[in-house]
């Protein structure tokens, strides 16, 4: 399904595409974002240029990555005004956001902010992506799926509480700032849809000493939702080692803050060397 807009451009479903039409809406994001002449501005997904043309206004370095061509033309055109606004024609899933990161005379860098009303079918791969990217990162400002922006909000004993949680919460100080109907976008989405704030830290609050180790145990357990954390570790450990550890292994993984799990791959390492 197809619907045209004022610009005629046929929404596409494969990208994604639910373009924001309510003023109200772009204005709130617009000030959530609240841009700087001068900051390392980048927008995922400019669409039509519903939210970019306010970014560009407060900050004309903008740069944006698009993957649909045909709304190359129509961004360029509108936007030609602005001779230091750049786009990217690209899939921001495998785009290079350190290309984007440039050194100033003092050779620091500056922090790339990050702004989407993305498509909700990548935004989980696509946060999985920038975070890789997340010491070159000052905030991401996104338009997500309600369900998703809950789970990345959730604490533990929540019923949104899982994997998206913990890891996204280990790098990012995570803010749930306000909801949008489906009637705000054309075609309005089948969703209810949120805006999330991301704050990467700069020094973690909890540090896991192999993050690859901690990755795998969040998954492990949640794998089995609904067990204790004694049924399930059991393939790692052996029940006498397992009842040294200072950790209550009654637990289910929901119960389990994200300095619990820091805490828990942590001992397991130590104990397993
Ligand atoms: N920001 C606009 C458009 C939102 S729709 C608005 O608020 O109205 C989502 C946009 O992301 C579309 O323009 C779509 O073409 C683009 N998009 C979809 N997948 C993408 C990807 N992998 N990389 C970059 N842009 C993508």
């Amino acid at each position: 399904m197809c619907k045209l807009s004022p610009f005629n451009h046929k929404a596409r479903k494969r990208f994604g595409q639910n373009f924001l039409t309510d003023q109200g809406i772009i204005n709130r994001i617009v000030c959530s974002v609240n841009a700087k002449v001068t900051d390392r501005l980048i927008e995922i997904g400019p669409g039509q240029g519903a939210i970019t043309q306010y970014l560009v206004e407060a900050c004309p370095q903008l740069q944006v990555i698009e993957l649909d061509k045909d709304l190359i033309p129509i961004l360029l055109a509108q936007f030609a005004k602005y001779p230091d606004f750049t786009l990217h024609q690209h899939d921001a899933l495998t785009f290079d956001f350190s290309s984007l990161t440039t050194s100033d005379t003092n050779h620091s860098t500056q922090a790339l902010r990050i702004v989407g009303n993305l498509p909700y079918n990548i935004s989980t791969p696509l946060i999985f992506h920038l975070l890789t990217y997340r010491d070159r990162i000052a905030d991401m400002h996104f338009m997500l799926q309600k369900e998703v922006v809950k789970r990345l909000t959730a604490m533990p004993g929540e019923k949104n509480y899982g994997r998206l949680s913990i890891m996204v919460q280990y790098y990012c100080e995570v803010e749930h700032l306000f909801e949008v109907p489906p009637e705000c976008f054309v075609p309005p989405p089948k969703v209810d849809s949120a805006v999330v704030r991301l704050q990467p830290y700069h020094v973690l609050p909890y540090i896991a000493n192999d993050v690859k180790h901690f990755s795998h145990l969040v998954n492990l357990t949640f794998q089995q939702r609904r067990k204790t954390l004694r049924n399930t570790l059991k393939q790692l450990i052996d029940i006498d080692t397992m009842a040294m550890l200072p950790i209550d292994m009654g637990l289910r993984p929901e119960n389990l803050s994200v300095a619990d799990y820091v805490n828990l791959s942590n001992l397991l390492i130590e104990v397993t060397l």
